[in-house]
């Protein structure tokens, strides 16, 4: 028996990176999020995050080349939840390889479905914390300590790219080059549609419910 290999699909503001982090806990998976990993090299200044900030910045999805080193390094085992890719036809492409030369594959990928008024409610509220990247909301998940992080006590930030404009972008990126890996998986029987609208309990409840109907209750399949 090995353990789920997982990917988790939506617009920007689908909540993603929250059910990524719950998952990646109830399923004991490791949780490989490439908007966390870039903004950690980002923030530290290094060569890659040099070369990715801009791309971020603007809203607009870094070039596959530089990606495809990044996802290559972090899956090095089995067992694992994908947040923020693929993004493109390419990179599910990239991902296929990847997992066939370790004589893996992918089992599921979750689409959270969300609406936009959700989705830019939800972005307009987000606070992320500079140090370990845990996710908060002013209202619906505000931190004990107003923009002060409840896990290590660092700042809690606005994201450089949860800007109105920016936002606007990203979801024009989504509907451009991601929205089509719906299909694409859905064609290969993977896909799990989820109503992303709800509240965060509700959606992974959902989720939970959904594995359970093919038999991915047991925590690995
Ligand atoms: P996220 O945290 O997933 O919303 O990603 C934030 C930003 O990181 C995106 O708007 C892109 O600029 C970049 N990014 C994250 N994942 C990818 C990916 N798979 N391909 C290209 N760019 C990405």
């Amino acid at each position: 028996m090995r353990k789920i290999n997982l990917v988790l699909l939506g617009a920007p503001g689908s909540g993603k990176g929250t059910q990524a982090k719950i998952l990646s806990e109830y399923y004991g998976i490791e949780n490989i999020s490439l908007g966390d990993i870039l903004r950690q090299e980002a923030s530290h200044n290094t060569a890659l995050g040099k070369s990715v900030k801009k791309y971020m910045n603007e809203g607009v999805l870094v070039p596959d080349e530089i990606i495809k080193e990044v996802i290559a390094s972090k899956i090095d085992k089995t067992g694992f939840i994908l947040d923020g890719f693929p993004r493109n036809i390419n990179q599910a492409t990239i991902l296929q390889k990847i997992l066939e030369e370790s004589g893996s594959s992918l089992d599921k990928v979750i689409y959270l479905e969300v609406n936009q008024d959700t989705a830019v409610r939800r972005l307009s509220g987000r606070r992320v914390c500079k140090n370990c990247g845990a996710l908060y909301h002013v209202v619906t998940m505000a931190p004990k300590q107003t923009n002060i992080c409840d896990r290590c006590a660092s700042e809690l930030v606005v994201r450089e790219d949860d800007k109105e404009t920016t936002v606007r972008k990203r979801w024009e990126v989504f509907m451009n080059e991601t929205h089509s890996l719906i299909d694409y998986y859905r064609k290969q029987d993977k896909l799990l549609d989820i109503d992303g609208n709800q509240d965060k309990d509700e959606v992974f409840e959902r989720i939970k419910e959904t594995f359970n109907t093919h038999k991915y209750n047991n925590k690995v399949v």
